[in-house]
């Protein structure tokens, strides 16, 4: 299947075609912020909103999540409240390229001690069978920073189908074969036509010509490296109030703590987002705090997403989708903080 067209008049028939089939989260009103709901029909849809306040990582690895409960009969996994498959509607590519950077944490086989492999099955349950509908960005924002990051308005990394919004219709392009045979399956579209195509592209060189020139990240991690013991995370951090709001709005930060509530022989173990931005969060046992210092703990956010994950994995842990930019309640602006680094390389500095 090639690219198909999509009346927006037929849209809520597609949404109704999608559920039948799948559970469908999509952008939409949850106590007065922008994030992924679960829906059911058009009118729950925000179609409007660009980046949601919230990313749509919480589809997949939930900001609270029981992993098992247990009493003296045993240990028990929670069951999938409806047993059907994902379908995300309305994902930018900023939130599904995050997805795959998240699938390398979560769904690849990491040796254990005893030698087997293992993979996260809550985050693999979800994420293996979903299937993202992505929509490009016909308008960045101020604030996207996606083109830093070998991303873009239009690009399609991480997505099963890439929609493009032109206007009056929907271009659907699948882009994995799970996307083709989520389309195989409904049936309110049309072929598309050359003039689809070439709108497509025009939408495509459009959005791509309305991003901000990018900085140039060659070198970034190397610089962060040189510069760990430097003055410079001072000057930087001085008015984080470590609130932890930029990691929670994040779609790429990751980091949880376990919790168990139990009641006399019976209880929950949970999986709850945690933020390295917190005071406590490298807190010991003994009392000792190796991150006591706020320069401490945004310069360990700093070198994680541009330092140890490169080196990790291979890729920068941030897309550039600017959540944390316009979530930020003092103003720091990532950005800045990496354009400040930058100027060490831009003046030959690399040590010292
Ligand atoms: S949102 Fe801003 S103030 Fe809050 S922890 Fe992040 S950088 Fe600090
Ligand atoms: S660090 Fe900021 S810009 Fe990068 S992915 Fe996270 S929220 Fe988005």
């Amino acid at each position: 299947m090639n690219m198909v067209s999509l009346d927006k008049k037929k849209f809520g028939s597609f949404i109704l075609e999608l559920s039948a089939e799948y559970t469908v989260y999509a952008p939409g009103k949850a106590g007065g912020k922008t994030e992924f709901i679960p829906v059911e029909s058009e009118d729950e849809i925000d179609l409007k909103t660009l980046v949601t306040d919230l990313s749509p990582k919480g589809i997949f690895f939930p900001h609270s999540e029981v992993l098992y409960e247990y009493d003296k009969e045993g240990i028990r996994v929670p069951q999938k409240e409806t047993g059907k498959p994902i379908a995300v509607w309305g994902m930018r590519g900023c939130d599904s390229r995050s997805l795959l950077m998240l699938n390398k944490v979560f769904g690849s086989a990491i040796q254990m001690p005893d030698n087997k492999n293992f993979q996260d099955p809550y985050w693999k349950e979800k994420y293996d069978s979903s299937v993202i509908f992505g929509t490009g960005c016909n308008e960045p924002l101020s604030t996207c920073f996606c083109n830093w990051f070998e991303g873009g308005p239009h690009s399609s990394q991480g997505m099963d189908v890439f929609v493009a919004d032109a206007g009056d219709r929907f271009l659907m392009e699948p882009v994995t074969d799970k996307g083709r045979a989520a389309l195989d399956k409904m049936s309110s579209f049309t072929d598309s036509t050359e003039d689809d195509k070439t709108t497509a592209a025009q939408l495509a060189s459009e959005a791509q010509g309305g991003m901000a020139e990018p900085m140039d990240v060659n070198g970034l991690g190397e610089m962060l490296n040189n510069k760990y013991d430097e003055p410079v995370w001072e000057e930087v951090s001085a008015k984080c109030i470590n609130c932890g709001a930029c990691t929670f709005s994040c779609p790429t930060c990751h980091c949880y703590d376990i919790q168990d509530e139990g009641k006399g022989s019976s209880g929950k173990r949970i999986r709850i987002w945690d933020s390295c931005m917190f005071p406590i969060f490298t807190m010991e046992a003994s009392g000792h705090n190796p991150r006591a210092l706020s320069s401490q703990r945004v310069r360990q956010r700093v070198m994680h997403k541009y330092s140890y994950f490169p080196e990790k994995y291979g890729e920068f842990l941030c897309t550039g989708c600017g959540r944390c930019v316009t979530v930020c309640p003092v103003n720091l602006d990532i950005r800045e903080v990496l354009k400040r680094i930058n100027e060490y390389k831009k003046q030959g500095i690399t040590n010292g």
